[in-house]
């Protein structure tokens, strides 16, 4: 694997323009938690900040309204963001989405896209899961049929975040059913298919579902009743979806560590300012016991440690590295800046003891948010599998 990573001075100068950007929100830091945290309304004014300052296009090339800096921008931007206290996933499925349509769409999508992803304009959610399918994306049943230059879409996704405000959502179906391609032989993967679905088109319901997890954002379940989408939408070749889609999802995990370790920022600089006032036993600040110094100092030392490992992985994404290293830096990342966001919230409600469950202070909620990444968007155990598989060499277990 390759050891030649460190931050160029465009890259630091990058890092610090995101971080400027998000500096003007911290005098409303609280405001902002309030309304994102507990109104689930959608914090409007911190997209288009970064909109503005050209975060959307960081990872497209200028001919579709980018600026080229690549994922990496986009990776400082989101844990600057998140070091807010909130993270934002629809950035992080519109960047996903984006780049998948980059990597694979035709020039005519590329063009009624991205351009308007760039500039801030177009939102975009992501609907793979299916309930009868979960992790194995395989047996999704969500058929696209073609019929007279349309693919008529019927089906169900669900746990889709942000289906309500996205204006538009990349979807995995099946073009060839699961059972044909096991009967023909065919390999599993086969047979799927990427669209652009506006989300508002005649057919698609959406019902609420009462999950807790993602800042800010509903998740729903997505029912498609004879969509039509014009054939012009799909993404990539028909029936061969899957390598596209296997792809899409670096930059997913890459933000998701990215966001992680900026909520781990978040709750130390909380446990740190408390511990600094508190004082229980004589005149003697909590902050001056070991026993509450140490696990936040573990936490800024694994805080380093994933915040260069994500670095990592986003440039050896910018830098179109072998697959299997873009991949093994990627769930690394993803699954260290789960465990570190964790540790981070936990050490943070018990440096302020009967507090850390006061929603004054919001980290009770924050546990949700950040025990939903070992989990979502990939699980620790399929992170396991994979580097078991693709870096160990191990045999496949499932
Ligand atoms: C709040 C929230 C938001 C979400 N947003 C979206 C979204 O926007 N779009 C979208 O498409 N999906 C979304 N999801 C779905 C999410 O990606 C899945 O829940 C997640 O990938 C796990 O799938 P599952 O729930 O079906 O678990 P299952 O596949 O049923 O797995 C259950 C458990 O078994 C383990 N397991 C399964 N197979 C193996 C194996 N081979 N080896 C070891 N362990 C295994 C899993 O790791 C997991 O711990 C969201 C989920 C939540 C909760």
């Amino acid at each position: 694997m390759a050891l030649d990573f460190e931050l160029s001075e465009e890259q630091k100068l990058l890092k610090k323009t995101a971080r400027d950007v998000i500096k003007q929100f911290e005098p409303k830091r609280d405001e902002l938690r309030e309304k994102v945290m507990k109104r689930k309304e959608f914090p409007q004014e911190v997209w288009d900040a970064l909109a503005q300052a050209g975060f959307f296009g960081s990872f497209l090339p200028p001919e579709y309204g980018g600026t080229g800096m690549g994922l990496l921008a986009m990776a400082f931007a989101v844990e600057e963001m998140s070091a807010l206290g909130f993270g934002n996933a629809l950035i992080i499925l519109t960047t996903m989405d984006a780049l998948c349509i980059l990597k694979n769409g035709t020039e005519e999508l590329k063009k009624r896209f991205l351009p308007k992803i760039a500039d801030g304009t177009y939102k975009f959610c992501f609907a793979v899961t299916e309930a009868d399918a979960g992790t194995n994306t395989c047996r999704i049943k969500t058929r696209a049929e073609k019929k007279n230059g349309y693919y008529v879409i019927n089906g169900s996704k669900t746990f889709i975040t942000g289906a309500d405000v996205a204006d538009y959502m990349l979807l995995v179906t099946r073009t060839i059913s699961y059972k044909e391609v096991v009967e023909k032989g065919l390999p599993k993967a086969y047979g799927l298919s990427l669209f652009i679905v506006d989300t508002k088109s005649k057919g698609i319901t959406l019902h609420a579902l009462p999950t807790r997890g993602i800042e800010g954002m509903n998740q729903f379940t997505v029912f498609f009743d004879n969509v039509e989408v014009p054939a012009e939408n799909l993404v990539g070749d028909e029936n061969a979806g899957s390598m596209a889609l296997f792809k899409a999802l670096n930059p997913e995990r890459i933000l998701a560590a990215a966001s992680a370790v900026g909520l781990s920022e978040y709750c130390l600089n909380i446990a740190v300012n408390y511990a600094q006032e508190r004082k229980v036993f004589r005149d003697t600040p909590i902050g001056q016991y070991q026993a509450i110094q140490h696990p936040l100092a573990e936490v800024k030392i694994h805080q380093e440690a994933v915040r260069l490992l994500t670095y990592k992985a986003a440039w050896a994404y910018d830098k179109e590295l072998p697959p299997v290293e873009v991949g093994a830096y990627t769930n690394m990342a993803k699954y260290l800046g789960a465990e570190l966001a964790i540790m981070a919230v936990d050490k943070a409600i018990e440096t302020l003891g009967g507090n850390g469950f006061s929603e004054d202070y919001g980290l009770a909620h924050l546990w949700e948010v950040v025990r939903l990444l070992r989990t979502a968007p990939i699980s620790k155990e399929m992170i396991l599998n994979y580097i078991s598989e693709h870096v160990l060499g191990l045999p496949r277990s499932y």
